[in-house]
């Protein structure tokens, strides 16, 4: 008897994977809202209100926030207030809808971000954990999972 096929392998979740129309529109309803803006969509549905956004083509200036693999998802957690969401290589920006800092943030992801995927894909979901080499100061991150010599990241 054949074995049954493995599972298929779980994609890294990204804010465009996580921050979906409601069940009422159509999937493809926020097809045109770009990764980085569709928390705040998903944020002002949750929460019943509309949300002030910051102007268009602010400087994306000051230090950036370092992208993490947390539990099989990329987040980015805000150096204000210290929440997190999910953030997406397609569109490395983070407005944090909960402290509504006045700028866009830049986030930075690794330079290959599938690869950082692909590294976590087969663990199970609570060890699908990923830290950028340079982000030492992640409140979470392990001291054995800080860089090591000769590592591709
Ligand atoms: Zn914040």
């Amino acid at each position: 008897m054949a074995r049954p096929a493995p599972p298929p392998r779980r994609r890294v979740l990204r804010a465009e994977d996580f921050y979906q129309p409601p069940p009422d529109q159509p999937a493809d309803a926020w097809a045109l809202i770009p990764p980085a803006e569709r928390v705040v969509a998903w944020y002002e549905r949750q929460a019943q209100r509309r949300l002030p956004r910051p102007p268009d083509g602010v400087d994306l200036g000051g230090p950036p926030l370092y992208a993490q693999i947390n539990h099989g998802r990329w987040i980015a957690v805000c150096d204000q207030c210290n929440s997190a969401q999910l953030v997406s290589p397609a569109d490395p920006r983070l407005y944090c809808v909960e402290c509504l800092t006045p700028a866009w943030r830049r986030v930075r992801f690794p330079k290959d971000p599938a690869a950082a995927e692909a590294a976590v894909s087969e663990l199970p979901t609570a060890e699908r954990n990923w830290w950028h080499p340079h982000d030492e100061a992640a409140w979470n991150r392990p001291p054995a999972e800080l860089p090591r010599e000769g590592d591709p990241r």
